[in-house]
């Protein structure tokens, strides 16, 4: 309840654009900007010094721009730049070739053709230089849509994108099945959105039975999924359900943000585990925070030290 009710709190102030303007100011400002806990920097050059960081802990990183509802072709074209620019700058660094993409950043909210080529403009950048792209998965609205335009460049022969599928939509469960028959890599979340009740699980307990189960079919029948969660008994549960088959932990891998859980990061990866840290950066960082202080009201008590020990 108090979860639902945080969630609804901070997507409201989300859309704040007096408070986007006086966090932009001082977030990000210095070392000690209070976002910096969540947000690698505002620059790629800040995003892969943070990767070399977490990969020296034999860690893996996937490298998000961040940017989300561009409402013009042009945005949208200046987005997909700033990836394939993203995508250079990473070749040439040496850290992990591996990006998280939103669609309405490339323009699905002007509309979908628009969209289909800058995202075809990435993969072949991608494919060119071995990256990974994983398209996030946003609000419900664009949950179908998202998923068409991944099978769309499926069909088009581009192996090296992924999807994400949450859990508390009901109709991931199907979504997961047919992920696996194409052998497309799945990334599993509970959803970081608030959702209506007519589409979406509602409480805490439902929403966490259906990534169990979701869990296990991608483990058993899936292509190299990323099972996604900072919840213990999530990532216990997985754990049990690979002893009990016998699936190899090179068969899959954990993910993580930035900047959350990092003892639970370190420890699985000293278990064995593969793990894989999302690292936010960008200039656009303050809806994506604002989803991180809604997931757990606790972080604003940490933000708000922080702030308060700047001078
Ligand atoms: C790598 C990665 C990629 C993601 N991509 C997407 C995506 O594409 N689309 C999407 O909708 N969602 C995405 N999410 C967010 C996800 O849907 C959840 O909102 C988020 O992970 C919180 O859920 P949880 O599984 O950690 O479990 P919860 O039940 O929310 O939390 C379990 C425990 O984790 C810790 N925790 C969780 N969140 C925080 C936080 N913000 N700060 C500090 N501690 C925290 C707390 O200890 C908490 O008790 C992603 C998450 C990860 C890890």
């Amino acid at each position: 309840m108090l979860q639902t009710v945080a969630k609804t709190f901070f997507h409201a102030l989300a859309g704040s654009r007096t408070l986007k303007s006086l966090a932009s100011r001082y977030g990000m400002r210095g070392n000690g900007g209070f976002a910096r806990r969540f947000i690698a920097g505002e620059t790629v050059e800040e995003a892969i010094a943070a990767a070399r960081v977490i990969e020296r802990d034999g860690l893996a990183v996937t490298l998000d721009l961040l940017g989300e509802s561009v409402a013009t072709a042009a945005e949208a074209d200046t987005a997909t730049r700033a990836y394939l620019a993203v995508i250079d700058a990473v070749a040439a660094s040496g850290v992990g070739r591996n990006i998280s993409l939103k669609l309405t950043q490339l323009g699905l909210t002007v509309d979908r053709a628009t969209c289909v080529d800058n995202l075809r403009r990435i993969l072949d950048a991608a494919t060119a230089h071995a990256f990974f792209v994983r398209i996030d998965m946003e609000n419900s609205p664009y949950t179908a849509v998202t998923l068409g335009v991944f099978e769309t460049m499926w069909q088009q022969e581009y192996r090296n994108a992924g999807v994400v599928l949450q859990s508390c939509l009901p109709r991931s469960e199907q979504d997961a099945t047919r992920m696996n028959e194409l052998g497309a890599r799945v990334r599993l979340v509970k959803g970081a959105y608030k959702e209506p009740r007519a589409i979406a699980y509602q409480s805490k307990a439902d929403v966490d039975a259906a990534f169990v189960r979701i869990m296990r079919a991608l483990l058993a029948d899936g292509t190299y999924p990323a099972i996604a969660t900072h919840d213990p008994n999530m990532i216990d549960a997985t754990r049990a359900f690979a002893r009990e088959r016998g699936i190899d932990p090179a068969r899959f891998e954990f993910q993580m943000l930035y900047g959350i859980r990092r003892d639970l990061q370190a420890s699985l990866r000293r278990e064995g585990y593969g793990v894989r840290v999302y690292v936010p950066f960008g200039r656009e960082w303050f809806p994506y925070f604002m989803r991180r202080l809604g997931e757990r009201p606790a972080n604003v008590g940490f933000v708000l030290r922080a702030i308060l020990s700047e001078r």
